[in-house]
């Protein structure tokens, strides 16, 4: 009998998920999609593309989709961006939806909004910056649903702050069986918390009332230090309330991994009597950040360039003073890939502050080994959260956002299956955990110890869901 290992049977499998290989047969030709990886093209049923919302008219349609998937037994997933790079918003020869409806209504007494799930952030910001607010909770690029960033339950660099669940009120969510509730910490509580961070598996997200706050100006304050010094100095300040933004960074040339950080900070200036420039999506420095960033693929002098740029020019390239709400409309394509043979991968990792020291020398030992390119190393401040199903912070945490540049090739595709399942491992080790988002390479061990709640998550969906009419790859993949 020839065995085949996990890691051998999941390139292999990758390959044959990498283009040119996986072309559709013929009947499937019109209707493949993919996500932002562009390594997950997805056969579906069909694909509906929901840009206009007359309420009723809408909940009828969605009611009379959801009756005809659940009679043909097909599988119905809910996208926004599709920035997901695991196929968690496709169902192979599902039924697919993309959210993608403008709106966005303001309730300036209660620093609340409703906005339609399928909203942008970018739609968003452009709806509360005339009237002076900003969003508390998004990531850091405004290209992504709202509905889908609930459904992630994403984070932001804002402080302090716990996942964006934190900051929404309620939602209104369609159910299997076309029963609309609205879901609260008081209403409907437990399913509340199935949806937040629950990837669509439990109903359709139609809209949410989240807080806001005021936009304000913000100046910057950076700071260089050794990576040993970084996580305590970074929670005092991430707790410090004159500080509203604050992120770090990591130099990633081999010469010197890991070993120097950047802590940014943004505290609140005085608005001038003339009120606050516009909020836009123009990059001060145009191309120029994405080809900084870009020239470091294959090259130790431009990961040290890079680094040089970030530390020692940016405090004096930077602009200076700028909104809230500048800060947050940065779009994805400000440092996007454009080699076709290429594609950005993203891990995250979720880190309790005292074990830093410990995450940093695990990654010095497992990263330099990875074949793909390790472009960036961002790191953020999670409050705990306790409310959403399968939360990612049971406690404080410290997210390191990584960035890898992988080939289109299956042999790479094999490689980056064994560095996630080792940095995985290392996070595990020290009570930390990963962000399910991303490339599904975890083993099914490692989800069970991150998220032990699997199990409960798993028995409600069968109780709310019991045609398992919501499935995506990744339930499939880790779930099913
Ligand atoms: C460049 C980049 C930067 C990122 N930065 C951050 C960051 O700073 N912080 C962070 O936390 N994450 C970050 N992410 C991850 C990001 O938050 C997720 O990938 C998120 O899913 C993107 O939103 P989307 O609109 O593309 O979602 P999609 O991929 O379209 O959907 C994501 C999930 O939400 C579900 N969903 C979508 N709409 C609905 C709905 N209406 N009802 C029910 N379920 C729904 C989908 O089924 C799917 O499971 C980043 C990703 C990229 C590519």
């Amino acid at each position: 009998m020839i065995k085949i290992s996990r890691r051998k049977a999941l390139a292999v499998l990758g390959a044959i998920a990498l283009p040119p290989a996986a072309l559709p047969t013929k009947a499937q030709q019109r209707l493949v999609l993919n996500d932002a990886s562009g390594l997950n093209p997805t056969p579906v049923f069909s694909h509906w593309h929901v840009q206009k919302d007359e309420e009723k008219t809408l909940i009828e349609q969605l009611r009379r989709e959801l009756k005809e998937a659940a009679a043909a037994k097909r599988a119905v997933s809910v996208g926004a961006a599709r920035h997901s790079m695991g196929g968690q918003a496709l169902a192979r020869n599902g039924v697919a939806m993309t959210f993608d409806v403008n709106r966005v209504e303001l309730d300036r007494s209660a620093k609340t909004y409703r906005a339609h799930a399928g909203t942008r952030w970018h739609q968003v910001i452009a709806h509360l910056d005339p009237a002076g607010f900003s969003p508390l909770v998004l990531q850091s690029n405004a290209d992504f649903g709202i509905g889908a960033t609930f459904s992630v339950n994403a984070h932001g660099w804002a402080t302090p702050h716990g996942p964006f669940g934190s900051t929404v009120r309620s939602i209104r969510l369609l159910l299997a069986d076309g029963t609309l509730v609205t879901c609260s910490r008081t209403e409907n509580a437990e399913l509340f918390g199935h949806a937040m961070g629950g990837y669509g598996l439990f109903g359709i997200i139609l809209d949410l009332e989240v807080e806001m706050v005021e936009n304000q100006l913000l100046r910057p304050h950076f700071d260089v230090m050794p990576a040993g010094d970084f996580a305590t100095r970074f929670i005092q300040l991430a707790n410090d309330p004159a500080v509203r933004m604050i992120y770090g960074r990591l130099n990633v040339a081999r010469t010197a991994f890991l070993s120097e950080a950047l802590l940014v900070t943004f505290r609140g200036e005085t608005t001038p009597v003339s009120g606050l420039p516009p909020a836009s999506q123009k990059a001060p420095l145009g191309d120029l950040p994405r080809r900084v960033y870009r020239a470091q693929i294959d090259s130790e002098r431009g990961k040290s360039f890079r680094w040089f740029m970030e530390r020692s020019a940016a405090p004096y390239l930077a602009s200076g003073i700028v909104t809230r709400n500048n800060l947050l409309n940065k779009p994805v394509a400000g440092l996007r890939n454009r080699d076709p043979r290429r594609t950005d991968i993203l891990h995250e990792y979720f880190v309790p502050p005292e074990r830093f020291g410990d995450f940093l020398a695990g990654c010095r030992r497992i990263i330099p080994k990875a074949q793909a390119e390790f472009l960036n190393v961002t790191l953020r401040h999670v409050k705990k959260d306790m409310t959403s199903t399968l939360t990612y912070a049971g406690t404080d945490r410290i997210a390191a956002v990584m960035s890898f540049s992988q080939r289109i090739e299956p042999r790479f595709e094999g490689d980056m299956i064994a560095t996630t399942e080792q940095l995985i491992d290392l996070v595990a080790s020290l009570g930390g955990s990963f962000y399910l988002p991303y490339r599904l390479h975890a083993r099914p061990d490692q989800i069970s110890r991150i998220y032990p709640d699997v199990v409960r998550f798993f028995d409600r969906k069968r109780h709310f869901d019991p045609g398992m009419l919501f499935r995506n790859t990744m339930w499939e993949t880790y779930f099913a």
